[in-house]
Order: structure tokens, then sequence, then C-alpha cells
């Protein structure tokens, strides 16, 4: 079996570098944060790492899950990155890091033999910890061929995108772009509905029958919002960095977002005024506080 590394054990690396270890892989980890280390000692087919460097030494295939494009490049180019370590396979890029850090990365690793993979994936928290996320690939097709066995054990819908770097990366964007719009859309609507009167439960039976249904009336409102848990497991901050990373992509295309600008706009507001660490869906809190009602499925909806 391929020797992997794995670099950034957070939210959605814990379980996918977990899930490599139980399916039999030998996995070399690494992550910024000492706690999050810890659960992998218990793993005799773990190793902790100290550097991206020194991952390079004990594995053929790098995967990173990282929270951002600066710390994707820090970890591929910076002091002790993987830059600076042994010429390796194949690196893949797990994380929501925009095409333009992909291409940089691509760039710099191609140059020493290694060929890079950006793989972001959807399907949240729950889905890296049963295997069933989507992963969207772009990069060399022999190279997904290869790290296929791999990426199946992380998911269960895997698309390839195409041969350029980054063209993944866009993909992913523009997805929660429009998960992103789809939230704040579907707040405004349910904040209005509540304002005169109806029910937030039949409101969202309708919706998720008609033509208004989309991924927050289908799954963030009934699993975080009615209930006032505001647990849906994606944070604020990444949304913001989300839509960010897509505007800048627009300018850089010479794209026109008009929705885009406002929607980046709102997630900068709600990052300030609830924390990068909110739960995302915690956006129809500042729709409430504005219109004096409550979005929940008690009858408490007055505030
Ligand atoms: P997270 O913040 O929970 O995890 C990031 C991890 O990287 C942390 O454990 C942190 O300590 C570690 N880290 C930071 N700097 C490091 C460094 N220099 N070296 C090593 N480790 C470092 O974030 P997450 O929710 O796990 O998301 C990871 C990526 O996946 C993000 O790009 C995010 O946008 C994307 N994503 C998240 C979700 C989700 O639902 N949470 C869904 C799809 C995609």
């Amino acid at each position: 079996m391929t020797k992997l590394g794995f670099i950034g054990l957070g939210n959605m690396g814990f379980h996918m570098a977990r899930r490599l270890l139980e399916n039999g892989h030998s996995v070399a980890v690494l992550d910024a944060r000492e706690e999050a280390l810890k659960p992998f000692q218990a793993y005799p087919n773990a190793v902790i790492a100290s550097t991206p460097a020194e991952i390079t030494q004990l594995a053929d295939t790098i995967l990173v899950s990282l929270p951002n494009p600066q710390v994707a490049k820090n970890v591929a180019l910076g002091e002790y990155g993987l830059t600076s370590g042994r010429p390796f396979q194949t690196y893949i890029d797990l994380s929501t890091t925009g095409p333009e850090a992909a291409q940089q990365i691509a760039a710099a690793l191609t140059e020493r033999g290694v060929a890079c993979l950006d793989a972001p994936v959807s399907g949240g928290v729950p889905g890296a910890e049963k295997g069933t996320l989507s992963i969207m690939v772009a990069g060399p097709k022999e190279a997904y061929d290869a790290n296929l066995p791999v990426l199946e054990i992380i998911g269960n819908k895997t698309f390839y995108v195409g041969p350029e770097a980054g063209q993944a990366q866009t993909l992913k964007i523009s997805n929660n772009y429009l998960s992103a719009v789809a939230l704040i859309a579907t707040s405004e609507a349910m904040v209005l509905g509540v304002k005169a009167g109806l029910d937030p439960q039949t409101m969202l039976d309708v919706f998720n029958v008609s033509s208004g249904r989309n991924s927050a009336t289908l799954d963030k409102f009934p699993a975080a919002v009615l209930n006032r848990n505001f647990d849906y497991g994606f944070k604020s901050g990444l949304m913001y960095k989300d839509v960010a990373l897509c505007m800048h992509e627009a300018d850089r295309l010479g794209a026109t977002m008009w929705i885009g600008s406002n929607v980046k706009e709102f997630f900068k507001l709600t990052k300030e005024h609830l924390g990068a660490d909110s739960d995302t869906t915690e956006v129809v809190r500042l729709f409430e506080e504005w219109a004096k009602v409550r979005v929940e499925a008690s009858e408490e909806r007055l505030i």
C-alpha cells in the first residue's frame, strides 16, 4: 500500500486521516495543534511528524486539509515546507484554498516531479465521518487514477474535473457561493414569513416540494435553525473565506457577480458580529434581530 502523509487534522481532516488508518494505510500525520495529534497516538500504523519536510521522508502521497490558502502555501512552500523535503509522488489538497493557490503550489511542486491534485470536498463533517463526501478532482489524469482507491476511502462520489491545476477549486468555490446565497436568501424569506405570522415548519414543508427548495431549506434550517441548535458544523469564517475566494477569482477572470459582492459583505459582517467560529447557520440571527422575530419550531417567536 502507498505510504500516506496527512497534514491538517481539524474537523474534516481528523475523520479523513482516521478513515485512512482504519482502512489499513500507514499514515504520517501532522497538525499545528498538539491536541489534534493526540487521538492518533492510539493507532499503531500512525506516525506523528513535526514538519511537512519530515512528512516527505515518510510518505509517497501527501494529503492536506488546511484552513485557508495562506496556510496551504506555507505548508507547501514555506520554511520546512514540502518543497524543502524529499521529492515525493503525489500531493492532494482536500481543502478549499481557491484556484490561485492551487496553481502556485502545483507550479512549485510539479517542478520537483510531484504530481498535484486539487481535490476539494463537499458534504461537511458528517460526510467526512462516514466517508460519503463528494470529491472534485483536477490535475494529471494518471495521478487521479492511481490515487482513486485512497480517495474512495474519504468519499463515495468522486468527479474528475479536468487536467489543469485549480479547476476543481473553481468548481468548489462556485458551489459554496451558491450554498452561501441560498442560506442568506432562505434566512430573509423565513424571517419575512415568521414576521407575517406564518409557521416556519409549514414554510419549509412547502418550499421543499416547490421551486424555492435549496440546500438551506432541505438541510440547514431543519437540522440546525428551527431547533435553535446552530450546530451544522461549518464555521462562518470558512464560509466568508470561500465567498471571498470566489469573488477574487471573478475579479481575476473578469466575470461579474452582482449578488456575490453583497453576499461577501454580508458574511464579513457575520464573521465580525458573531465570530469566525460561529456556525454558518447563525446568519439568520442577524435578520431576526432586525425584524424582532425568531425562526423557531416552538411558538416563542417574538424577540
Ligand atoms: P479546521 O479549522 O477545523 O481544521 C484545519 C486544521 O489545520 C486545524 O486542525 C489546524 O490546527 C490545522 N493547521 C492550521 N495551520 C496548520 C499548519 N501550518 N500546519 C499543520 N496544520 C495546520 O477546518 P475544517 O473545517 O477541518 O476545514 C478544512 C478545510 O476543508 C477548509 O479549507 C474548509 O474550507 C474545507 N471544508 C470544510 C468543510 C466543513 O464542513 N467543515 C466542508 C468542506 C470543505
